[in-house]
Order: C-alpha cells, then structure tokens, then sequence
C-alpha cells in the first residue's frame, strides 16, 4: 500500500525547536509569559490591529468574542450553516440563539443577502466564516451590519494570513479570532487567538478570559465568574515560530494548491474551488465538489481513497442546521449541497507533487477513467 497521505499537519522547522527549548529553559519567574506577549504584538501587528489575546484554542477566542459583545440569553446571532461547530458553541456558550443561513456555493462563506432576511429586532451579530482560506463578502457584510446596528465577528480560525481587499481577514469587523490547531496553517497543537480595535471588546475579554480577577479591589478578588482561557507560554513559543514563517507557510500552500490545479483540471466529475478576485488566499485548503454526472458516491469515493489507497480526503461539514441542538429557520441548499457533495483535499506540508499526483490518478480510475495505479 502507499504510504499514507495524510489530510492535514504542520511544516516544523528549527526555528520551532528553538523558541521551544527557550520557554521550557527560561520561560518562568520573570520572564515567565515572554512569548505569549512577543506573539500578541507580533499578530497584532501582522493583521493590523492594535490588540490580541493568544488563548489555549480558538473556540476559546469564540467564546470571549459572545462573551465581549454582552450576548446573552433571547438574543438572536445570524451564523453561517457551514463551518466546524465550535462556531455555533460558541454563540451557544451565552446563552444566545444561533439563526443559521445559507452560503455562497462558489466561496462557501456566508451569503450576506440571506443575512438580511435573518435579521429581526434581536439581532445583535453576526458570525461569519472566512471558509478554507476565502475570505467573505466583507464590504456587503459590513455595510447591512452598520446600517442594521449590529455586530460583526469573523472567525478566521481557518484565515491566518488570508486578505479581502488588501486587509487581512479577522481584522475588519468588530472582533476577529483564529486558530493553530494542528491541522490549521499555522500551529501550536492547541491555541487561539482574539483580536481587536476596540478597546473596551478588548478588556472585557482579557477579564473573562483570566477568571474576572480584579486586583485592584484585592490580591485574587474576582468580579464575576471568570474563565482560564490562557495559553501556556511553551506552546506561544511554538505558534510564534510559525506566525514568523508566515509568508513560508503561505507559498508552500499556494505550491500545493496549484498542484493540485494542474491536476485534478481534467476530470470533469471534480470541481475544484479557486479564490475570487477580492481574495488573497491562504491556500490553506482544497476544496471542491463532487458533481453528479459521477459514477461513484462521494461517501464511497473517500471511503475506497481512504481504505485502498491510503489517501486521506475528507466530507464537507455537516449542516448545522440539522445538528441536535440548532433548530434551523431558514433553508440551507447550498450549505447542504457541500456537505452532500463536498470533498477536502489532502494538503499536510508534508505532501509532495508526486504525492498530488498519486491521489489526483487514484481518482480518475475511481471515476472510471483509464488509470495504472502504482
Ligand atoms: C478550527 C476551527 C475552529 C475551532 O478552533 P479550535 O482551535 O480547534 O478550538 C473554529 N472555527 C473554525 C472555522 C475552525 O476551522
């Protein structure tokens, strides 16, 4: 069998062993949280933003976003039907009622005219996705959120590094967080980040994320139920290292991309998403859907490319609209169209053109084409 082709991981270089070995040596007593604030202002500063909270994960980044915009219990947050749930978690972590609506089937962001027809007096956000390294419709998005008064947050868990307009997705609504979880572009196992321009979303969420403690009244007073949401300095080593080699990581994600570009164009039962005009990808994913002029199922296809060719594709999302939990207002086709149809292409750092190549024939002759597998 071929050796496994795995769908996602990290490229790890000396530089991550290095700042590593440094916060286990000499990240305590003084210095004991030296990288979590060399990679709070290096973030910052990347995305162009003026303040960030590095957490253990991004649904924690999530929860300070609800937690920061005071959602709370009767209030309605219109979210995007397609993402990984923590998403919805989040918004439900308050208490407040997630109203999913549909996508845009050629970005599988949000559809901001479905927006508009979500909205009603209790509706106090929005939460968009910036989906696999697309970036949303921002302008449209901010516009209806301005005019409607509410708020926006954008999870660019998925989006480090990625551009709308020549802004950097995360930066542009009124809370924006990330992740560097392992499979993401950048990462630190676990790890999370929160950013914002607005001071006050700011330090509500660095009071809730370290246990509300209020100094200032008494040493370890606390105000109010609090989380611990911080990350540990050894693993803000690690995501510092990567958020350094930033560009890097990108150009070696756009190498895989076009790969797979060059190599999937000619079978006709795939079609594979590429970023629009407005978007400076991460290439951090491939993306694409299944079409139904294919002899196979997509639930066989990935399972045969798993179990007999040791090639690691991946479903879409489920809707979460049908999940147990989110009773859905609105319809969702295109949202339900990927998860039926959808497939996530391996794209680990490790993977190589060969690798790419592999996987594009074993597709082909699962489709029926002429193919020699190897
Ligand atoms: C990965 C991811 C999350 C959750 O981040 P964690 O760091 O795993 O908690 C949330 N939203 C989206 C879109 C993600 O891809």
């Amino acid at each position: 069998m071929h050796e496994k082709i795995a769908l996602a991981g990290p490229d790890i270089g000396q530089r991550e062993i290095d700042y590593v070995v440094d916060a286990v040596k000499n990240g305590w007593y003084k210095t004991y949280d030296m990288h979590i604030q060399k990679l709070e202002k290096t973030f910052a500063e990347y995305i162009g933003v003026k303040y960030a909270i590095a957490t253990y994960c991004g649904t924690h980044a999530l929860h300070l976003a609800a937690i920061a915009l005071n959602l709370k219990p009767g209030d309605e947050v219109i979210v995007t039907d397609q993402s990984f749930i923590a998403t919805a978690h989040a918004i439900s972590y308050v208490g407040a009622t997630c109203v999913f609506v549909d996508i845009n089937p050629d970005t599988l962001c949000i559809d901001p005219e479905k927006i508009l027809e979500a909205i009603t007096p209790r509706t106090k956000a929005i939460m968009l996705v910036h989906f696999a390294g697309f970036a949303a419709d921002m302008d449209r998005i901010m516009e209806i959120a301005r005019q409607k008064n509410i708020a926006v947050i954008e999870d660019a868990c998925q989006a480090v590094g990625v551009k709308y307009k020549g802004n950097y997705c995360g930066s542009i609504g009124d809370v924006g967080t990330f992740s560097f979880q392992g499979s993401k572009i950048a990462v630190g196992g676990e790890g999370g980040m929160f950013v914002t321009n607005d001071k006050s979303l700011y330090e509500r969420a660095h009071h809730y994320g370290t246990f509300c403690r209020n100094d200032a009244i008494t040493y370890l007073w606390s105000d109010d139920v609090g989380y611990n949401y911080r990350i540990s300095n050894v693993t803000a080593a690690l995501i510092l290292a990567q958020v350094e080699r930033i560009e890097e990581l990108i150009e070696k994600k756009k190498r895989i991309f076009i790969w797979y570009q060059e190599n999937l164009k000619d079978i006709k039962e795939i079609e594979m998403l590429v970023p629009k005009e407005d978007c400076e990808s991460n290439y951090a994913y491939v993306v694409g859907y299944l079409l139904d002029e294919s002899q196979v199922t997509r639930d066989e296809l990935i399972k045969i490319m798993i179990e007999e060719y040791n090639a690691y594709l991946r479903p879409g999302y489920p809707s979460m609209n049908l999940m147990p939990g989110y009773t859905g207002r609105f319809p969702v086709p295109n949202s339900q169209r990927y998860f039926q149809k959808g497939l996530v292409f391996p794209t680990a750092m490790n993977i190589t053109e060969e690798d790419v190549k592999y996987v594009c024939r074993c597709l082909k002759k699962l489709l029926g084409y002429d193919e020699e597998i190897k």
